[in-house]
């Protein structure tokens, strides 16, 4: 009998690091296998991440912004960009493991009209000038949408973006200008639509709690008193 190729050692290792980050995400409660969700899309799945529990582990935050770092060691940075808090948390362990010991600076997202956009502090232009080498780090990326504005916020003031390192990548096929991309994660969930939804049919409850999340799960405030 042939026995199967064998994957080279680097692509075990992907599969072994990856099962381990999704263990860890699991153990954080930010990665859900093996339940029946609705997903804000509408569409239903076995599976779902949850954006704001990625970081909530500061060892295993510090462990992976570690791993990217490693990956791009080889190429000098000057500037670490992220936007967003998880992000942000991320791309600082990022900054502080890579041996150039870049900066770190973050954009803010935002909406406008109904269109995404990025918006970087004015106190931070003096940072990307001509050659400026950036690594953009983002935790998930879907279709990379906000990656191709950073990426172009970037080169509009003149910098290089050296590539950009993820935590997840959920799509094989998110159009990130041609920059390289590296992710711990690669694995993407099969969606079913609500009508021919195998966990329906298997009468799985389903949980809406994430796509109603307004409803399900009011966030805690506390509001200043007014002055009388
Ligand atoms: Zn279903």
């Amino acid at each position: 009998m042939t026995p199967p190729p064998s994957k080279g050692a680097s692509a075990v290792d992907a599969d072994v690091r990856e099962r381990i980050h999704l263990e860890i995400l699991k153990r954080t409660g930010a990665y859900i296998e093996n339940d029946h969700i609705l997903l804000p899309s509408g569409h239903h799945s076995a599976e779902y991440i949850d954006k704001t529990l990625v970081t909530t582990e500061p060892s295993f935050t510090e462990g992976i912004g570690a791993v990217i770092a490693k990956h791009y060691a080889e190429w000098p940075l000057d500037v670490v960009l992220s936007t967003g808090p998880g992000a942000l948390l991320l791309s600082h362990c990022v900054a502080r493991a890579h041996p150039s010991r870049p900066i770190l600076l973050y954009a803010n997202k935002t909406l406008a009209a109904g269109k995404r956009q990025v918006v970087l502090h004015a106190e931070f232009h003096q940072f990307i000038k001509e050659n400026t080498k950036v690594l953009i780090v983002e935790d998930l990326v879907t279709m990379g949408a906000t990656l191709r504005l950073l990426i172009t916020l970037v080169e509009q003031l003149g910098g290089v973006v050296v590539g950009i390192g993820c935590l997840w990548q959920r799509h094989p096929k998110a159009d990130v200008s041609g920059k390289p991309i590296f992710s711990l994660v690669k694995h993407r969930f099969p969606v079913y639509d609500a009508g021919s939804c195998p966990l329906c049919k298997q009468g799985i409850p389903l949980r809406e709690e994430f796509a109603k999340r307004r409803q399900a799960r009011k966030p805690s405030m506390v509001k200043e008193e007014e002055k009388s």
